[in-house]
């Protein structure tokens, strides 16, 4: 068989290991497992890239572990905005939607907007009437709200009121879910979906939805998805840069995924990404205290991780 590849990350805002019980943890590790199953399910019957990295992200965004659908970040009026995006490497086609608030599947959105109209980014409420005119399911704002999101709102709250929200961990405040897959045809995809960041202003929008800062992928060259600050991963045009050293500056994948991760660590933000290479292989910095995340090897074997520690989670 030729060579698949998936790799996903749930974010670069990882609690320290003692903030969630060992249930909670687990969870976590055994949802990105099962988000590398159904994509890795796709690509070895031979499906499209695309459409396992949608698949991918639904079962990140179904679950209230991650920064994304479920589980998404409050805004300061304890509302959800979400945003997702996605990019098919072969024929560089894109669909992103930003500040959703409805739509229980944000990426599902984002490949309709690619694959069902002639635009690229479908912004608010029109996004909204958009997916459910092209049948999507469509929930109440609240369903998107967890426990975990709430008492975040409320400390990033009070710390603000104490003027001391530089002390905020990325944790508190950031998450998103990405995936990227090489398919049996040589084709690549990346998607991002996220809800921002705990206590952000409505309207904010970050890098998710917007392809060559959070989301870029070309056949021939990798697939990337990131997580962390979004107007600095804009300003850096982070995802098309990884792409924009390999391509021009000949660099292997590792070197420049790093490089970019530096650049951007450079203005003191947490930062991380999930990326593939044409080859398949998959590669996924942080500097952060963690970054969830997990890929398949090429003999399906599975493995995910929260922080530094890596778990074998069976055969895909
Ligand atoms: N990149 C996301 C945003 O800025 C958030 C994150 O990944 O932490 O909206």
């Amino acid at each position: 068989m030729a060579n698949i590849a998936i790799g996903i990350h749930g974010g670069c805002g990882t609690l320290a290991p003692h903030l969630l019980s060992e249930v909670d943890w687990a969870e976590t590790r055994q949802h990105l497992a099962d988000s590398l199953h159904s994509a890795w399910k796709i690509l070895s019957r031979g499906g499209r890239a695309v459409e396992a990295v949608e698949a991918a992200v639904v079962v990140m965004e179904d679950s209230p572990h991650f920064n994304a659908g479920h589980g998404a970040a409050l805004t300061e009026h304890s509302e959800h905005e979400l945003d997702a995006s996605i990019m098919d490497g072969e024929t560089l086609g894109a669909g992103a939607i930003c500040a959703v608030r409805t739509i229980r599947n944000p990426i599902k959105a984002a490949r309709a907007v690619m694959e069902k109209s002639d635009l690229l980014l479908i912004a608010g409420a029109p996004a909204d009437e958009f997916a459910q005119r092209v049948g999507l399911d469509i929930v109440p704002n609240s369903y998107f709200t967890t426990p975990r999101r709430v008492e975040a709102l409320a400390s990033l709250k009070a710390k603000s009121a104490r003027q001391e929200i530089a002390m905020a961990s990325e944790a508190e405040r950031h998450g998103t879910v990405g995936a990227v897959a090489l398919d049996a045809k040589g084709n690549l995809a990346a998607g991002t979906s996220t809800g921002g960041f705990n206590n952000k202003p409505g309207g904010r929008v970050g890098d998710s939805p917007i392809i060559g800062a959070g989301t870029y992928a070309a056949n021939g060259i990798c697939a990337v998805s990131c997580t962390g600050m979004g107007e600095i991963f804009i300003r850096r045009v982070a995802a098309y840069d990884v792409s924009a050293r390999m391509r021009y500056a000949g660099k292997g994948l590792r070197e420049a995924a790093d490089a970019v991760i530096a650049a951007v660590g450079s203005h003191k933000i947490g930062a991380g990404l999930i990326s593939v290479d044409a080859g398949g292989k998959v590669y996924a910095p942080f500097n952060t205290l963690g970054m969830a995340r997990g890929w398949v090897e090429t003999d399906g074997r599975v493995y995910v991780a929260t922080h530094q520690e890596v778990h074998a989670m069976g055969v895909a």
